[in-house]
């Protein structure tokens, strides 16, 4: 097992081109934060009830209850297989626990996409509660508006996509997470793609740098 991560803003597009290619390669395994996160708050366990007011304002969850799931993921996840690893880490703390956890890195991919373009990517964002695959309402259409093409499940507006809640996402990526481009710059890890060129060229250019 080997980790790629996938850095870029809320909105750049990580998850749609993650999901993609997890969904074209049995190989390669998504890893999202954000989904982990979602998922332990619709159960309402311990951990999602401590996540729940975080999230809602668009602020980090404390480190070591995302370090925990991720810990676990990472652990069951054996064999010649590729984690595409989209959300985690989100600061430099996070970034040395997951080097602690000693799973080999291979690449740090940023999806560049300027803050201008992000809240109206954000704005028409629409996710499948059920396989979590990514649309945009004219970007990225479903077949059937308001339908998942992939399971058939009525699509839904995260909680956290309102404009509002983004900018603060946005305030947040600048200060935590962009120091991470350095920290792997440094290591040697850091690749970099054009985040504007359309789901499948997105895709494939990220296919090409990790
Ligand atoms: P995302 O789906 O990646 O945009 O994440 C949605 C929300 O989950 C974020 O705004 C944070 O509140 C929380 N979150 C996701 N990943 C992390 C992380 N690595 N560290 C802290 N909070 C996170």
């Amino acid at each position: 097992m080997n980790i790629v991560i996938l850095l870029g803003a809320p909105g750049s597009g990580k998850g749609t081109i993650a999901s993609r290619l997890a969904a074209e390669n049995d190989n390669l395994k998504h890893v999202s934060s954000g989904d982990l996160l979602r998922g332990a708050v619709a159960k309402g366990t311990a951990a999602g009830v401590e996540a729940k007011g975080y999230m809602e304002s668009g602020n980090l969850v404390p480190d070591a209850l995302i370090a925990q799931m991720i810990k676990d993921v990472v652990a069951e996840t054996t064999g010649d297989v590729t984690m595409l690893l989209d959300g985690f880490p989100r600061n430099l703390a996070q970034a040395k626990i997951l080097e602690e956890m000693g799973a080999p890195i291979r690449s740090a991919v940023l999806v560049d996409v300027p803050d201008a373009i992000i809240q109206d990517r954000i704005a028409g964002r629409r996710t499948c509660p059920s396989c979590k695959a990514g649309y945009h309402v004219t970007g990225l259409p479903p077949k059937v508006p308001g339908v998942c093409d992939r399971c058939g499940t009525a699509l839904t507006i995260r909680k956290d996509d309102n404009p509002e809640t983004v900018k603060d996402r946005l305030v947040v990526y600048h200060r935590e997470t962009e120091p991470l481009i350095a920290f792997y710059t440094e290591k040697g890890l850091l690749r970099r793609i054009d985040g504007n060129q359309g789901p499948e060229k997105n895709a494939a250019a990220f296919k090409a740098a990790m």
